[in-house]
C-alpha cells in the first residue's frame, strides 16, 4: 500500500487485490496498518455494548437466518417489557454504557410500547440505546428517536443486488438503503454491515460492501462470517473464512477511519481467538450477550453461538481478561459516534449525560 492508500484512499481495484492476496507478509502489513489506524482514530479503549436479544419471532424468511419464519423447529420466545427493563438494569450494574435491543422483525412490539421502554431506560438507567429491530416505517423510527434511542443497526448484508434478492425473498435492497438514509436523516448514529462468505458472494461485491460503508459514512460497521444453520435452506453451504473476515475488518477500518467496529460474536464462534484477532486488526467494540440464560439458546441466528451457557457476570470477567491481555482498556464513556455531524455528542459524553 502506498501512503495515500494507507490514509484510506483505496480504489476498488486495490481492495480486490488485498482481498485476493495470499501473501502472508502483505496480509500482516494490512493488519498492522489497520491496527495503527484504529489506535490513531479510536485510541486503545474498547467499548462494551450489552446486547439483549428480546424476541426471536420474525416475520421475514431470510434464507441464511435460523430465526426465519419458516423455521418451525425453533422454540420461539418474547421477553416482556419488564423483563427487558430488568435486563437493561443488569447492563448498568455491570457498568456497560450502552444497551443494544435486538430482535427478529417482530411487529408484536408496537412502537408506542417500545417508546415507553426507551424513555424508561433513558430516564432511570442513563444508558445509550442502540436498536436492531429491522425495517419499520419512517414515522416509527422518528418517534423512537424522539423517545431517546441513540443508535440503530441495520446491516445491508450484501451489496450484490441479485444475491440480496435470492437471500431475502421478502425484502428489497432499495428499501434497505432507504431505511438507512431515513435513520441518518433522523439523527441516529447508524450502523450497517455485511456477512462474509455467503454462498455465491464474489470478491468484487465484498469490495463494494466496503466502499458502501464509506459512501454511507456509517457510524458503526458490523462484519461477521456467514455461518450455515442446519434448519435453513443454506444448511449444506460453507462457513465464511476467518481470514476473509479479518481482511474486511482491516480494510473497513482503514477506509472508514473512525467508525465503531465490533469484534462480533460470529467471529468468536468460528475461531476461539476470533474476537481477539479482530480487535488487533481494526475492531474497537465488543458486544457481550446479556440476554437472560433461559432465552439465549433460542436466539439461534446461526448454530454453536458462543457464550450461551455463561451468565452475564462470567461473560464480563472473560471480556475483562481479553481486553487486558491485549494491552487495551475498557472505555468508561458512552462511546458515541466520532463523526463530525455528531460533534455535540462528545460534549455529552464528557458530562456523562446520555
Ligand atoms: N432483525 C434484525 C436483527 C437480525 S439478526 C435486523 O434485521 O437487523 C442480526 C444479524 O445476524 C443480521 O444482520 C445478520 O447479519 C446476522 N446473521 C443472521 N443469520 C446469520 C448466519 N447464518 N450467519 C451469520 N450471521 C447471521
Amino acid at each position: 500500500m502506498n501512503p495515500s492508500e494507507e490514509e484510506g484512499t483505496l480504489s476498488k481495484r486495490k481492495i480486490i487485490e488485498l482481498l485476493k492476496t495470499k501473501n502472508k507478509e502483505e496480509v500482516y502489513r494490512l493488519y498492522q496498518i489497520a491496527d495503527k489506524t484504529r489506535k490513531k482514530y479510536m485510541g486503545d479503549e474498547i467499548h462494551l455494548r450489552g446486547i439483549i436479544e428480546f424476541s426471536n419471532y420474525c416475520r421475514r424468511d431470510c434464507l441464511y437466518c435460523g430465526l426465519r419464519r419458516s423455521n418451525a423447529r425453533l422454540h420461539r420466545y418474547r421477553m416482556t417489557f419488564s423483563e427487558i427493563f430488568q435486563t437493561a438494569l443488569k447492563t448498568q450494574t455491570l457498568n456497560f454504557k450502552t444497551v443494544v435491543l435486538q430482535s427478529g422483525e417482530d411487529p408484536a412490539y408496537r412502537v408506542e410500547d417500545l417508546c415507553l421502554l426507551i424513555k424508561k431506560i433513558k430516564k432511570e438507567l442513563h444508558l445509550a440505546i442502540t436498536l436492531c429491530i429491522g425495517e419499520r416505517p419512517r414515522q416509527e423510527y422518528e418517534v423512537m428517536k424522539e423517545a431517546g434511542a441513540d443508535r440503530f443497526l441495520l446491516k445491508h448484508e450484501t451489496s450484490d443486488y441479485p444475491l440480496y434478492k435470492r437471500l431475502h425473498p421478502d425484502l428489497f435492497y432499495e428499501d434497505r438503503l432507504k431505511c438507512l438514509s431515513w435513520l441518518k436523516e433522523l439523527g441516529y448514529q447508524v450502523g450497517s454491515g455485511n456477512m462474509v462468505g455467503l454462498p455465491g458472494q464474489s470478491v468484487e461485491s465484498l469490495a463494494e460492501d466496503i466502499l458502501l460503508f464509506k459512501k454511507l459514512d456509517v457510524d458503526m460497521v458490523g462484519i461477521g462470517p456467514f455461518i450455515p444453520h442446519y434448519d435453513t435452506p443454506l444448511r449444506n453451504t460453507k462457513t465464511g473464512s476467518l481470514d476473509a473476515v479479518l481482511k474486511i475488518i482491516a480494510i473497513a477500518r482503514i477506509v472508514t477511519k473512525n467508525a465503531h467496529i465490533p469484534a462480533t460474536t460470529a467471529v468468536g464462534t468460528i475461531d476461539p481467538l476470533g474476537r481477539q484477532k479482530a480487535l488487533q486488526c481494526g475492531a474497537n467494540v465488543i458486544m457481550p450477550n446479556i440476554t437472560p440464560q433461559k432465552y439465549r439458546r433460542d436466539y439461534q441466528i446461526y448454530p454453536d453461538k458462543i457464550c450461551i451457557f455463561e451468565d452475564a457476570e462470567d461473560c464480563h470477567s472473560c471480556i475483562q481478561g481479553m481486553v487486558k491481555s491485549l494491552g487495551r482498556t475498557i472505555a468508561s464513556s458512552f462511546g458515541h459516534s466520532l463523526k463530525k455531524r455528531f460533534k455535540n455528542l462528545e460534549e455529552k459524553d464528557e458530562k456523562n449525560i446520555p
